[in-house]
């Protein structure tokens, strides 16, 4: 099995953070640049029966200029190329409005999505089913995941779910 997943979300809900704990440091790439680069290879997961190619997609996120409204258009085609899309949220931030631009995005886009609330050791779990809840009301999310990328809570569940996506 393999497949391209890309991963999505506000600067710091800790994509990268979810990439090297999955992937290992050595072979993450790290870069904080946004909206330089597009479609690049984050990073490979390979084990004995599932390669997982992590791709980063800037631009998703709301536009503040014209060149923003470019990147945007790159960026949904990026999204529609890929087998799969982990949107990235911070459980501790809860829902805002660069969130709710982000689903209306995912509106435009066939491929099945994966909610990943990240950052669940900073926060109850009962503030947690609340936040599920809303997002349940907001979009047809193919599995909802809470993780937390730094204690490595549930990440493993989560790359099986996303290996029987392939
Ligand atoms: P990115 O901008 O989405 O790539 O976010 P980063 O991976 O750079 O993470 C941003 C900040 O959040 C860093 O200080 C991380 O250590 C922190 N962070 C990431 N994941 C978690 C988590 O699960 N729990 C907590 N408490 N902090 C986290
Ligand atoms: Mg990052």
């Amino acid at each position: 099995k393999s497949g391209f997943v890309a991963i999505i979300g506000r600067p710091n809900v800790g994509k990268s953070t979810f990439l090297n704990r999955v992937i290992g440091q050595k072979i993450a790439i790290m870069s904080d640049k946004p909206q330089t680069t597009r479609n690049k290879i984050q990073g490979v997961y390979t084990d004995d029966d599932a390669q997982i190619i992590f791709i980063d997609t800037p631009g998703v996120h709301k536009p503040k200029h014209k060149l923003g409204d470019f990147m945007m258009k790159v960026a949904l085609n990026a999204l529609r190329e890929v087998d799969l899309i982990l949107f990235m949220v911070n459980a501790e931030e809860g829902f805002g409005r660069g969130e709710a631009f982000i689903i209306e995005r995912l509106k435009e886009v066939d491929t099945p999505v994966f909610l990943v609330i990240n950052k669940i050791d900073r926060v109850h779990p009962d503030d947690l089913l609340p936040l599920i809840d809303r997002y349940k009301d907001l979009y047809p999310f193919a599995e909802i995941v809470p993780i937390s990328a730094l204690e490595g809570n549930n990440v493993e569940r989560l790359v099986e779910q996303i290996k029987q996506r392939l």
